[in-house]
């Protein structure tokens, strides 16, 4: 029965998407399919192990219409914890969004949906900030460990 099999992966699909890759058994028709699909997505996301989670935002269905678009984008602001940048799922989150940012700025309706493109916008330019703060930690760390190892070493040596 190939209908009951995904497109992508091969794996049996008893519904609109495929549990193991996040793609839709067949192309969605109208906005209200592609509601129901997403629904349906992060449906599965929020049951699955974390692994298959970032999975699953890196290379799941990412809809077409620009309403379904920003449904999916909001559902990733509430994923996206500036408080853990380098948590892998939420960079998964913030690869997802930044993709849903740039079908709806290629959308024809780009205007109407101005005030989620910003929205977005503003998250991921806080997400970048805590993320480079992350990291100049990091670089302050390395540096005061190396400065301290030297101190020893210029002890032990004296
Ligand atoms: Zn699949």
């Amino acid at each position: 029965m190939p209908q009951n099999m995904c497109r992508q992966c091969g794996a049996p699909v008893t519904n609109l998407v495929c549990e193991y890759c996040g793609t839709l058994r067949e192309l969605p028709k109208t906005a209200a399919n592609e509601r129901e699909a997403l629904k349906e997505f992060h449906d599965i996301l929020m049951r699955q192990e974390k692994k298959e989670r970032i999975k699953l935002m890196k290379h799941g269905y990412l809809p077409d219409s620009p309403d379904v678009l920003v449904m999916s984008g909001m559902r990733m602001l509430t994923l996206i914890d500036t408080e853990n940048p380098a948590d892998e799922a939420v960079e998964a989150a913030v690869t997802r969004l930044k993709a849903i940012l740039a079908k709806l700025r290629a959308s024809p309706e780009e205007d109407k949906q101005q005030k989620a493109i910003d929205e977005f916008e503003q998250a991921l330019a806080e997400y970048d900030i805590a993320s480079k703060k992350l990291n100049k930690g990091c670089t302050y760390w390395s540096i005061g460990i190396a400065i301290f190892i030297v101190v020893i070493l210029v002890i032990l040596s004296s």
